[in-house]
């Protein structure tokens, strides 16, 4: 019983949370324990009494009351190296007697309080605390990066200790039924001989392979491998579970849906099927679809890698290509990330959950001690970082800010080293990346997802390159060029800049006139890249805010270049500025104003059409007209726009289709849609804009408040980055609806951020629409996420 000194019954307190955080909540072990209890347990086993109560006030004090666990620590560092001890473990009975009278002592001085004995204040302070976790700052990063609403909540498990470290016959373990990193059919694991769990994930003994647990205890293993999969075929997924060993007797204390790598969720899904243990269906809603991002990332140059100087190897943690400049603990790689230093790999002593915030900003982790189900090694492997661990050859030194190699080369904190998480190896230098590439189980999973999805994907692309990529990432098409990206590299800028500030037509002209072909090569590089698959272009719509020189030298070559004064385009870069550039001289108003932008486009669009056409290859141009908010607006370019076009079509004596449509994006042509329509024959919902102008916040600029309202739940999510349903998705709704209704074959799709984001994507299929476009690198997460759509809404 609780309490009782004659037969007394240790409890352990554990968060329970809908969705697994692993070591992001706070657990506490040995609860139940006091001065006479130790008493009682001491009988039977003085050593593991003393040690479970010093462990019980180590969790307790830092749980409970945050007293830092450093304090623990240094006075277990004190008694080793009184004893000259080098392992925990080395300690004895006695050892741990004293430092349960040092812990009290720490836990008084820092409490002003004694230590608990009742055992139902000990329980009752730490269910509340264990709750409390739920809002730790780990565990609110971890629940953003992860997508798990704050709402949920956690539950608290109360349940009855088993020891595994009550002698050599006694042990715990970490292991997963399949292998979290590749995704082989293999129990994957590790386990420490007389330990608690907490030593195996802290990292704070580097662990056994979990074959090893044969040799040790081979009923055990046996029975610990029957029990995997049987809880496999359970839950039909891969298992993450942990063991204790009692005496020689086997007990299983928790399991979950085990987290892994892109690599791993993938084969699991495909092996899954092909055993028949799910279904298709089952198999797609299995993988996370932001977690495909890690398959599209790079890897290192092999060549440059042959060359690269080997300093080190550690365990293959979690797999990827990490260069950067070492830095030491989170906050610093923090700081340095928001000063734009975006090379940085992270080393640790061991790993820790409180580095998670440090992870996020860092290419890779590189932790000296501690085994591959560490903590921050499983949460690698679902960031997609990557990550070396137990790396125990480099010694470090963390007050001086160093590393040690074997060979005695020293490394300082803003060095470059490059680690591999696939073997485990870490260089001595800056290595370089290659881009990932797509093949095998992610090929065959794809093609399931496809098989589903009812949405298309397109990408957004706006140059021969993201449309290759696009392309070979399974878009098609291509849902949003935009012509004025076109217009950023080199030279070209300054063709822009001269047709906006011109002052005469004539002027304006010439500026065009040396546009014109630039846009037409372009053209016809995209309909040739997307083989006969459509290409929405859109006309200009540059906020001029971007456009416009700024410094003097880009002033005074402009000036050169128009044959003006320095003072003249002073003058009209000046009169240009803005005070709401994002709602000013822009979209289809530019073309309002200037009517011979919205020909030369045109041209070039048909023409480069009509180029790419006569060479054999099908192409779909699709004309689309950027911030309409009103029918005439859209009235008055679309007839410029068709009467260019039927004219160099009539001209060059061919059939040629091209459609002319708008983008959804002013709340204005939302509520309007079913007038829109009559002249649409295509909806783009550009999403940026249409949040914006709905929220009435400024794209360029929310960043910095929102902040506030993540920090304060009033907002759980960017609204530029996951659509707002219930406000910006019923102007969407009502479009979608508003148009189909005049048009009832027009075509429905979006581009603005959003649809590259899969919660927003499972919105766009409920409400309809025909595609999503995105860009090239989250083609495939658009792909998986509108099949999921499909499967969940069926
Ligand atoms: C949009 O507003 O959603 C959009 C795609 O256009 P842009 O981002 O270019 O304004
Ligand atoms: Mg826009």
């Amino acid at each position: 019983m609780l309490g009782s000194k004659e037969n007394p019954l240790l409890i352990s307190v554990r968060s329970g949370a809908r969705a697994s955080m692993p070591g992001m909540m706070d657990t506490i072990l040995n609860l139940g324990i006091n001065d006479e209890v130790v008493q009682t347990l001491a009988v039977k086993n003085r050593r593991f009494a003393y040690d479970s109560y010093r462990r019980f006030i180590q969790m307790y004090s830092d749980v409970v009351k945050a007293i830092p666990k450093k304090l623990f620590e240094e006075a277990i560092d004190t008694k080793k190296a009184q004893r000259e001890l080098k392992l925990d473990t080395d300690m004895d009975a006695n050892d741990l007697e004293d430092l349960v009278k040092v812990f009290k002592e720490i836990y008084k001085n820092q409490t002003g309080e004694d230590f608990p004995q009742d055992s139902r204040e000990q329980l009752l302070d730490s269910v509340e605390a264990v709750f409390k976790s739920w809002n730790n700052p780990r565990a609110i990063t971890y629940r953003k990066l992860n997508d798990i609403p704050s709402t949920w909540g956690t539950a608290v498990n109360v349940q009855q200790m088993v020891f595994g470290n009550m002698g050599d016959d006694c042990g715990t373990g970490v292991a997963f039924s399949r292998n979290p990193s590749t995704g082989e059919n293999e129990v994957y694991g590790e386990f420490l001989m007389n330990a608690q769990g907490e030593d195996v994930v802290a990292g704070v003994r580097t662990p056994e392979k979990i074959d090893k647990l044969k040799e040790v205890n081979e009923k055990a293993y046996t029975e610990f491998i029957t029990y995997a999969k049987e809880l496999e075929n359970h839950y039909k997924d891969m298992q993450d579970m942990e063991f204790t060993i009692e005496h020689g007797k086997l007990y299983i204390l928790q399991t979950r849906n085990a987290k892994r790598t892109a690599i791993s969720s993938l084969k699991v899904a495909v092996d899954m099927v092909d055993e028949g243990l799910i279904t298709k269906e089952e198999a797609i809603l299995k993988v996370e679809p932001n977690q495909l991002e890690q398959l599209l990332h790079p890897n290192f140059d092999t060549q440059k890698l042959k060359k690269a100087k080997q300093i080190a190897k550690g365990l293959p943690a979690s797999p990827g290509a990490g260069t950067g400049k070492i830095v030491f603990d989170a906050e610093t790689a923090q700081n340095l990330y928001e000063q734009g230093e975006k090379e940085l790999i992270l080393v640790r002593l061991e790993t820790s959950p409180e580095d998670i915030e440090g992870m996020v900003v860092c290419n890779g982790v590189l932790t000296i001690r501690g085994g591959m189900t560490s903590h921050a090694a499983v949460v690698a492997r679902g960031m997609g970082t990557c990550c070396v661990a137990g790396c125990s050859e480099l010694m470090i030194n963390e007050d001086e800010k160093t590393i040690t190699t074997k060979t005695g080369e020293v490394y300082k904190e803003g060095d470059f080293i490059s680690i591999d998480g696939s073997t485990g190896i870490v260089y001595g230098e800056k290595v370089d990346t290659v881009d990932a590439s797509v093949s095998g189980y992610f090929a065959k999973f794809m093609e399931w997802a496809d098989s589903f999805r009812k949405l298309e994907v397109r990408a957004n692309a706006d140059n021969e390159r993201d449309a290759k990529q696009a392309y070979d990432f399974g878009a098609q098409g291509i849902g949003l060029c935009r012509t004025e990206h076109m217009f950023f590299e080199g030279e070209r800028i300054k063709a822009i800049r001269e047709m906006i500030v011109s002052k005469t037509p004539e002027q304006r002209e010439k500026a065009l006139n040396k546009i014109l072909p630039m846009q037409r090569g372009d053209f016809e590089a995209l309909y040739k890249t997307m083989k006969g698959y459509p290409v929405t272009i859109r006309l200009l719509d540059p906020p001029l805010h971007e456009f416009l020189p700024h410094e003097d030298d880009e002033i005074e070559e402009l000036a050169k270049e128009m044959g003006m004064t320095f003072e003249q385009i002073k003058e009209v870069v000046v009169n240009l500025k803005e005070f709401n550039p994002m709602m000013g001289h822009r979209g289809c108003r530019l073309d309002v104003t200037y009517p011979e932008i919205a020909v030369m486009q045109t041209k070039a669009i048909i023409e480069a059409a009509i180029n790419v056409q006569n060479d054999g290859i099908n192409v779909k141009p699709e004309i689309m007209i950027p911030l309409v908010g009103d029918i005439k607006e859209l009235k008055y370019v679309k007839h410029i726009v068709t009467e260019t076009a039927d004219k160099i079509i009539e001209e060059s004596n061919v059939k040629l289709k091209y459609m002319v449509g708008t983008m959804m994006e002013i709340p204005r042509a939302c509520l309007t849609a079913n007038d829109i329509a009559k002249e649409a024959e295509f909806f783009s919902f550009g999403t940026n804009d249409l949040t914006q102008l709905t929220y009435g916040f400024s794209r360029d600029d929310a960043g910095k408040f929102l902040k506030s309202y993540y920090e304060k739940k009033i907002f759980e999510n960017d609204p530029f980055q996951r659509i707002d349903e219930t406000g910006v998705g019923i102007l969407v709704e009502l479009a979608a609806k508003l148009g189909r209704e005049t048009r009832p074959d027009i075509e429905l799709g979006i581009c603005g951020e959003h649809g590259g984001e899969p919660k927003s994507i499972d919105f766009c299929h409920r409400v309809g629409l025909n595609y999503v476009s995105c860009s090239p690198f989250r083609v495939p997460i658009a792909r998986l996420a509108a099949a999921q759509a499909a499967v969940r809404n069926k």
